[in-house]
């Protein structure tokens, strides 16, 4: 049974180089003929690994490809899950399982409606990659994945895939708190780091804004039902920044390179979420209203 893997950039290259080198069968699926041409003239996609690049030949498709996908690792932008999905929906065998790896929440959901027949499992990850070039990825940070279902709390069979091809995962049985957890701390830090254009350590010097931040995100946590997610979020945050205090956050790094950011499936999702339920979080939306300025002031989008 083949690993189908839409997008070959940061996550979807470290996927697909380990699977395939454990003698599992990987099809990359690209976005379209010309990026296929591009790859095929790449040689293959190129893992560096502790400064140590290595070329791959891993085998690539675009989405017309006409076999059918059993398994399908999504690992594109949140923004770009939904139109991408529905191009494969035709594709999808009927017991057919998605992996679903993008940051924050809302697309999760997005994708699920469009392919209702599928499993969807949804990861949050703490591995870092990032692309050096067109097709070269640098494997930035070791890390850990956690995957889980929340309709269905049972393993894949296919975890010993992971297992053997040395993706350190853990099947999560609440990973709906996870994605919420991580959404918040993102959602405490990333956008004063752009507002405040500093690295995470920066924020140190605005204690309070931060106590108010946490404080609003725990009780939107709390009335979302993820009181677990809540729990000890403003010690959580604190700790995030001292210990990556060097570190320029994802969102920063997405702004200052003139990349579209996330936005809206992490702030912005928070901020529908508090709508949706009636309640008032003035910070949270104040923070929002002043990020999708900055974006908008930067020629960025802000959905
Ligand atoms: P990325 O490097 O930008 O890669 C996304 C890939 O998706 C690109 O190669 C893009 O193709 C491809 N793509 C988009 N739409 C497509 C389509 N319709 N058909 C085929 N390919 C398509 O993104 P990433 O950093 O891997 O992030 C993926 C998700 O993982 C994000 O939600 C991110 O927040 C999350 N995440 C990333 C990391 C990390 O370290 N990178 C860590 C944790 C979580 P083109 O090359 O043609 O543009």
């Amino acid at each position: 049974m083949s690993w189908h893997i839409l997008g070959a950039g940061s996550l979807g290259s470290l996927w697909a180089v380990r699977l395939a080198r454990s003698g599992l069968p990987v099809q990359l699926i690209l976005r379209d003929q010309s990026r296929l041409e591009a790859y095929h003239r790449a040689g293959g996609l190129t893992l560096v690994e502790q400064g140590r690049p290595q070329l791959h030949p891993i085998a690539a498709q675009t989405a017309d490809h006409p076999a059918p996908i059993q398994r399908l690792l999504l690992a594109c932008k949140a923004y770009d899950a939904e139109a991408a999905v529905a191009r494969l929906a035709p594709r999808l065998t009927a017991d057919a399982e998605l992996i679903l790896l993008q940051n924050g929440l809302g697309s999760q959901a997005a994708v699920a409606a469009q392919v209702p027949q599928a499993r969807c499992i949804l990861a949050s990850s703490t591995e870092g990659a990032f692309r050096e070039d067109d097709f070269r990825v640098v494997f930035a940070g070791h890390g850990h994945t956690w995957l889980g279902d929340p309709l269905d709390l049972s393993p894949p069979s296919w975890l010993d895939d992971l297992e053997r091809s040395g993706i350190v995962h853990d099947w999560s049985l609440d990973i709906l708190s996870r994605l919420w957890r991580k959404l918040a701390l993102n959602c405490a830090i990333n956008p004063l780091t752009v507002l405040h254009d500093c690295r995470n350590g920066g924020l140190s010097e605005h204690p309070a804004e931060i106590t108010t931040l946490c404080a609003e995100l725990g009780e939107l946590l709390e009335t979302c039902g993820q009181p677990a997610a809540a729990a000890d979020l403003h010690d959580e945050v604190l700790r995030v920044i001292q210990a990556t205090a060097a570190n320029y956050s994802s969102m920063h790094q997405d702004v200052r390179q003139g990349r579209r950011t996330e936005i809206a499936y992490l702030l912005g999702h928070a901020c529908a979420a508090a709508q949706r339920h009636g309640l008032a979080l003035p910070h949270l939306r104040a923070l929002h209203t002043r990020l999708v300025k900055h974006l908008n002031a930067h020629g960025l989008p802000s959905q």
